[in-house]
Order: C-alpha cells, then structure tokens, then sequence
C-alpha cells in the first residue's frame, strides 16, 4: 500500500472566552469528544468572568496560537483602563488583582494579530486589530481588502459571522449555520464568543476549521451558565455581568 498524505489536522477556533471557565470547559469537553486536539484562540481570554487564571493557564499551556485582545491588552495595563465602561473597567481591575505575575507577563506577550500564510488571526479587525467592530459590508470591506491570507479569523463582536470576497473590492455575507466550504477568493470568519455570546443564543460558540478539505463548522455548545453566574455573583463583579450570560447578549 502506498503511504497516503496524511491530512492536515482539524483545529478548533475560540474567542472572547472571558474568563468563563465554565462555557471553557464544555467547549474543551466536546473538542474531545470529536477528537480534536489543536486549538487557537482569537483574544479577550479574560475580562468579564470569574476564572481568569485558569483560562490563561489553559491557553498558554494547550493553545497551538494565541492573540489578545482588549480586555487582555488592558488587564494587562498595555491600554488605559478609561477606555471602559464602568462595569468592564469594575471587572478588570479585579482580574489584575486575580492573575499572578506569571500570568500576567504571558497575557501581556500576547499580539492583537497573527499573521500567517492561510489562516491570520486578529481580534478586532485589519483595520484596528484592538478595537474596531466588524459588524456590517463597510468594515468587513475594508478588512478583506487589508487581508494577506486567504482566510482571516476575527473575534470581538461576540456574533458568529463570515464575509467573503466575491469581487475586488465587493463582498457578500455567507450564513454561518453548520458547515461552510471556503471557497477561491478573500474569507473573513467569526467563530463567535465562548464565554459572552451576544446574538440572542446563550450557548457557547466556536468553530472547527478543517484545513484538509477547506471547511469550517460553526458549533454550539451549552454548558453551565448558573454555575458562571455563581462565580461571577460570588466573586463580588457587576451583576450585569451574571446575568446577560443567561440571555446570550
Ligand atoms: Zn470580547
């Protein structure tokens, strides 16, 4: 028998986790289950949760690449915590409080992109990698025109979504129920948010990209939200922030 290439591994793709140990662990959980065992995460691993060191020991010790994002970039004091609301700021300042130096010298080596041949990752967007939301045709023209791969992954919105270039210049927004085929041409994806989903669905969202036949796949997962919000009461943070996990916004 002639050796066959063997195909490129799939890779899970999480952001916005949160701090959300909980909706972290389910997510792993089923990444076992389907045997995938590579995983990248697209920034904002803290802020917001009850568990940031934990996720930050998890993403530093299992992730394969790993971006920040602003909640990150804050907590780790490389932004000005006046960039906030009063809630996030509330929230960062006890995740300073909460990660050891260890901790924190990672997450504050940690970039707001990644770029590579196929597959770049930025937390925001091309245009302003920290804080820019791609949230409509505009914004996510202006990335897919700044892109050098391929395939660009964002996070920050907490909204699953995907963009695809259909001409230079012009775009069209591709559905992200179940599996999608990338197809020729510029592609923009967001696997949504783990640990805060924001579209209405509380469920924690993610992706699994399979390089070997060019497909990606938009997951939900639910996990224990009353056990997230326990931690997030118990561990004196704002209450907005317990209880919007509930209603997924
Ligand atoms: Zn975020």
């Amino acid at each position: 028998m002639p050796d066959r290439a063997r195909p490129v591994p799939q890779v899970a793709i999480l952001s916005d986790i949160h701090a959300n140990r909980h909706a972290l662990d389910a997510v792993r959980e089923e990444m076992n289950r389907r045997e995938v065992t590579r995983w990248w995460c697209v920034g904002d691993m803290v802020g917001y949760g009850a568990a940031p060191g934990a996720v930050v020991d998890c993403a530093r010790t299992t992730a394969e690449r790993c971006i920040s994002g602003n909640h990150d970039l804050v907590v780790t004091g490389r932004l000005p915590i006046d960039t906030f609301a009063s809630w996030a700021r509330d929230a960062a300042e006890w995740t300073a409080g909460e990660l050891d130096a260890d901790q924190t010298a990672w997450l504050a080596g940690c970039q707001p992109v990644d770029r590579e041949d196929t597959v770049t990752l930025v937390h925001a967007s091309l245009r302003d990698p920290v804080w820019e939301y791609i949230n409509g045709p505009v914004e996510a023209a202006a990335s897919l025109g700044l892109a050098s791969s391929p395939i660009t992954v964002f996070g920050h919105t907490h909204v699953p979504a995907a963009w695809r270039e259909v001409a230079h210049g012009e775009i069209t927004p591709v559905p992200t129920f179940g599996t999608l085929t990338i197809g020729p041409g510029r592609w923009l994806l967001n696997p949504g948010s783990v640990g805060q989903p924001r579209d209405g669905d509380p469920r924690a969202a993610w992706a699994i990209y399979d390089p070997s036949v060019g497909q990606i796949e938009f997951i939900r997962t639910p996990y224990d939200i009353a056990g997230a919000q326990a931690d997030i009461r118990a561990a004196g943070l704002p209450e907005l922030l317990a209880a919007r996990l509930e209603e997924g916004f």
